[in-house]
């Protein structure tokens, strides 16, 4: 039986962070109704899905947690009633601390989610206060005491580097005083201005680390959370043993997934879709169906250039890499022989290293990486391109 993975977007946050591009809104009076169209959604997918067994489901955001909890577990009943949920599916809500209740995580729990992601980013107020969180330390502390309480045993903790007025060591001090609770999982990710953003009209006057600093703190993170059991597995990611958070690894692994919600994106029986940031819109296509196709933002075939693109992009941000084995019995082709030129040249500069037959990044090539894939995937789309036209082999 194949495997799918669902994700389902909550477009909802009781407040907009400084730094976020992510689509969600702070007006939940339509909550009810926007869950009632997630419901009607999987009706579309329910004989399509009919021969895979949905191994994870992941409630994304936004704040999923904004949500009163049975609002979330009658999404979660859905999931149950159209697809085929395994039995030992992992099962994530990504929360905010301060906007659980204990109740409403001790329901979650009952209801089958065993999965929590909370979003802490650093362990000082005056950090929290620059990112426009609208949560101290001190609400993550009882988050985690309450979600350990309710019964989760695999959490994962988002922390955030290259913030704002963050130092070296104030860095040093979120990441001892998160893995003092000793989460399961941890995701590291720096801080990136983007376009549309509160940051991004005042980017000129941040007090940012330099680019120097900025690898610093990476490195020194990754060191650190190695000596604290936390295995490196992806870019961003870090967890203890089996720990590892298997709905993410379906992206990094070209597996399949089926998204719901305004801004989902889902990967399904070849086609890659994704919907509008519109909720409105989104809830109305559900109620009227013949608005369907106006909520598309895209859908497309995936032809074989773009897969194999996608497929060295995301393996590669995997610590594993490339296995040269597996990539030849997907396409056809010699990983060596296609990216030779790039694969010695970032190698012998210490931007990646050979493990068998894996070919994959060192921690100095994970800090440069879209960099590096950038400059391998421009090469690649030129050969595919010689390759479909017959002139290079
Ligand atoms: S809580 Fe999360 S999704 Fe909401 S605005 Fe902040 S970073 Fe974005």
């Amino acid at each position: 039986m194949k495997t799918l993975g669902i994700y389902i977007h909550v477009p909802y946050c009781k407040s907009k962070c400084n730094y976020c591009d992510f689509y969600s809104v702070t007006d939940l009076s339509g909550a009810g109704r926007y869950a009632d169209a997630v419901l009607l959604h999987m009706e579309d997918y329910q004989e399509s899905a009919k021969g895979y067994d949905v191994d994870t489901v992941f409630f994304g955001g936004g704040t999923p947690t904004c949500l009163p909890a049975d609002v979330i577990c009658r999404i979660l009943n859905g999931v149950k009633d159209h697809f085929h949920l395994r039995s030992d599916s992992e099962i994530t809500v990504e929360m905010n601390p301060a906007t659980a209740t204990p109740a409403a995580l001790k329901k979650l729990r009952r209801a089958g989610v065993n999965r929590l992601s909370i979003g802490l980013q650093s362990a000082h107020d005056s950090e929290l206060g620059v990112l426009g969180r609208i949560h101290t330390f001190e609400d993550f502390g009882k988050s985690f005491a309450d979600a350990r309480k309710a019964g989760f045993d695999n959490i994962n903790v988002d922390i955030m580097y290259a913030v704002p007025n963050q130092t070296r060591r104030s860095l040093r001090e979120t990441l001892e005083a998160v893995t003092d609770l000793e989460p399961e999982h941890i995701s590291l990710y720096g801080l990136k201005i983007e376009d549309g953003t509160p940051f991004y009209k005042i980017k000129e006057t941040l007090a940012l680390p330099d680019e120097d600093t900025e690898a610093k703190m990476y490195f020194e993170s990754i060191d650190f959370l190695a000596e604290k059991g936390y295995r490196q597995y992806e870019i961003s990611n870090f967890s203890k043993p089996g720990k590892m958070c298997l709905h993410n690894l379906k992206y990094w692994n070209c597996d399949e997934y089926l998204g719901f919600g305004p801004a989902a994106h889902s990967y399904f029986r070849g086609f890659r879709f994704a919907y509008k940031k519109d909720i409105r819109a989104y809830v109305e296509a559900m109620e009227y169906p013949s608005r369907k196709p106006d909520i598309l933002s895209e859908k497309y075939e995936i032809p074989v250039s773009e897969r194999l693109g996608e497929y060295v992009m995301l393996r590669l941000r995997l610590t594993e890499g490339v296995d040269e084995d597996a990539f030849a019995e997907r396409f056809g082709l010699s990983f060596e022989r296609m990216f030779g030129k790039y694969l010695r040249l970032y190698t012998e500069n210490g931007f990646m290293e050979k493990n068998g037959r894996f070919y994959r990044f060192t921690p100095k090539g994970m800090f440069v990486s879209n960099y590096i894939l950038s400059a391998m995937l421009d090469f690649e789309s030129e050969l595919i391109s010689g390759v479909a036209d017959g002139t290079d082999r």
